[in-house]
Order: C-alpha cells, then structure tokens, then sequence
C-alpha cells in the first residue's frame, strides 16, 4: 500500500460518468485536507459510507475507484455510487486506520487534523526524504504520514485519562448504533466491542469493585447489543458470550434497582431466545425461567391491576416472561407446566387492561401478548 491520500484517485476522476450516465454524487474530500479549506467540515464525510451512513468498517475500494465497508458492498453486482460494474474489491487498511483514528479522537475534526499535522511534521523530521516519489513530507503533507505510528496513538494509555475513555466510550456507542441502523452489523459489534473496552478501563480507573450502578447498566447493555449483532452475523457462540458478559456485568452491580433487574431479566431471556433458537429448549427454559425469576422477585405485582404507568409497565414484563415460559414449557411437551403459566398470564392480562391508557405504547403491547397467550391457549387445548 502506498502511501498518500486515499481519494486521490477519486477525485482525479471526479469528471469521468459513467456510461449510464447516472450522476456521480459529490465526491469524498480527502481528510488530510488535500484541495480544501475546509477541513474539519468534511473529515467526518469523507470517512463515511455511503451504503450505511456510517464511518466505515473493514473498507474496500472498488475498480471504478469508490470506498464502502465490506460488507456494504459486498452483495451488491454494481457500484452504489456510480452504477459500474464493482469488479475486484481491494482493501483499503490506510482508509480503515485514519478511521480508527478518527473515533480515537472522538470524532473530533481539529483533533483529528491536528494527529494529521503532527505526524506529517514528526515524518519530515526523521523521515526518509524521496522514499517513495523525491518529494518530501513537509512539501506534499501526504507523504510523511506512516500510518505505522497509527499502533502509538492508539494504545498509548499513559496519556489517556478515564474522561478520555468516557468521552470515547460514548463516540463508539454513537457510531455502533449508526453501524446498526445502516445495517452494518459487522461494523456495529465490533464498535460496541471497542465501546465496551473503553468503558471498562473507565470503570476500573474509577475503583474496583463495587461498580457504580451506571457502569454496570451500561457495560449490560452494550454488551446485549453486541450480542444482537453476533446473532444476526450467525455468529451464535459469539452472541451466547456477549449475552453472558452481559449478566456478569450487570450482575457487578452492588443493590439493584429494578432498572438493573430488568435489563438482566431482557439478557436472560436473550439468551434464551439463541438458544431456542439454536433448538436447546432445556437451555432456552432454563434462561426463559431465571428471566422469569428475577422479573417475580423485584416487582410488586399488584393484583388488582397497577396504580401507575411504572407497575402496568412491569406487570406486562412480567406477563411476557411467562408466556415465554410456557412456550417453551409447551415446545417441550411439559403441557402442565405450560398451563399453569398460561392461567396465572391470563389472569393478569384480565386484571392488569383496566389501567391501560387507551391509545397508548401499553395498549399496543397488550394486545400483542393478549394474542399470543390465545394462541398459546388454542395450541395447548387442541
Ligand atoms: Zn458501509
Ligand atoms: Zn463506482
């Protein structure tokens, strides 16, 4: 891989279109600032996708010279941007590290051009004057940048404090969620990964063990949405360890709150859902029930229906684990046990729909167990 901008050849064929005569949307600028003023405007863009909207994971370049993820465009047969045959694709590790670096610095643009500069300067330096073309670093501003210093910068946990790892912690997120909903789901696990490790060094710099109950929560749910990401890839043993470090760190928090209790009774079942999915139904009841377990311990159920949105919203949680329950109980022919679960569901389903607010989020979600439990009810009688 030579070094230098990686759009150059972008945007010396800028002016070419293809046959088709679609329009070529506005090129990437280069991020080191090649033929712009306006940098800082444009470093986020022009290391993002155009598939997933998103910085780009694992980039490839295509023959009519067009950057996307992998995975983007990998199922495609012609070039989103351009409309051209893709032909090869060609890794681009150069692109993929100045975007590692960019969500290093929390996607902070003058950050980000300034480790630009600085590199450039330290190459012109100690560098090797006419490697590559006989015209140095400090002329062209694109030579001298190795990205083989990309390593230091990354890894140099001397100068990174715990607000580095936070602010971090919180980009990464950001850019994980955008990698989901562009439907990366490579990019996006392996962004809540990066995302789960800065939080973790937080957390630990903060003091050992008893985590606060927001590092728990949070360290809980990233990892849940990794799993996600695993389990849509097929990548069901990765998914099974997600979802499992997602109970151990919600498990680290010292006086659970019944927020905390809940988002362990959603991995809980997530786990269940893999496995049943994978057909380990003694698994699946095993994760379904200890879901079902925690829901019964931290919520006072009321039994005449809820006072509040809070206990309506819990009751049908737990009306949810239950059936959930007596699916599988069913699934696995323990007809008892799935009628039991499915009397006690239907007697909250009846007591809990007079507190519902007609038109409302609750409505909607009691309907749909009201539903599956006649379902459920109909398959066990038949
Ligand atoms: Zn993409
Ligand atoms: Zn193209």
């Amino acid at each position: 891989m030579q070094g230098g901008c990686p759009f150059a050849f972008s945007a010396a064929t800028s002016g070419t279109t293809p046959a088709d005569g679609a329009a070529v949307p506005e090129m990437p600028v280069c991020p080191m600032g090649f033929g712009s003023r306006k940098r800082s405007k444009t470093a986020q863009s022009a290391l993002t996708c155009t598939r997933c909207d998103a910085l780009f994971f694992d980039p490839v370049k295509t023959e009519c010279q067009h950057y996307f993820c992998r995975a983007c465009i990998q199922p495609c047969t012609d070039c989103l941007i351009c409309g051209a045959d893709i032909g090869t694709l060609t890794p681009e590790p150069k692109l993929e590290e100045l975007v590692d670096l960019f969500m290093e610095l929390c996607g902070d643009a003058p950050a980000f051009e300034a480790a630009l500069a600085a590199r450039t300067a330290a190459e012109s330096k100690t560098g090797t004057p006419g490697e590559e073309s006989g015209i140095s670093a400090s002329e062209t501003g694109e030579n001298g940048i190795t990205m083989q210093e990309q390593p230091d910068v990354q890894r140099g946990s001397t100068h990174v404090s715990d607000k580095d790892d936070e602010a971090r912690a919180n980009y990464l997120l950001e850019c994980a969620l955008r990698s989901m909903a562009g439907g990366n789901m490579a990019a996006a696990a392996a962004r809540f990964g990066r995302c789960r490790a800065a939080l973790e060094r937080s957390a630990s710099a903060a003091g050992d063990a008893p985590w606060s109950e927001d590092a728990s929560c949070r360290l809980g749910d990233i990892c849940g949405s990794q799993g996600i990401c695993e389990q849509r890839l097929g990548n069901f043993d990765a998914a099974e360890a997600c979802f499992k470090n997602s109970i151990t760190f919600l498990k680290k928090c010292p006086a659970p709150s019944a927020q905390v209790a809940h988002a362990l009774a959603v991995s809980h079942n997530k786990l269940g859902d893999l496995h049943f999915l994978r057909s380990d139904l003694v698994q699946a009841r095993c994760n379904y029930r200890d879901a079902l377990d925690i829901r019964q311990r931290t919520f006072d159920v009321p039994s005449k229906g809820g006072e509040n949105d809070a206990d309506v919203t819990a009751v049908l949680s737990l009306i949810t684990s239950m059936l959930k329950v007596a699916d599988v109980e069913e699934a696995l022919d323990s007809h008892e046990a799935a009628s039991q679960c499915l009397t006690r569901a239907g007697d909250m389903l009846a007591s809990v729909s007079g507190c519902i607010a007609p038109g409302s989020p609750e409505e909607a979600k009691h309907q749909t167990l009201l539903d599956f439990w006649l379902k459920s009810m109909a398959a066990l009688e038949a």
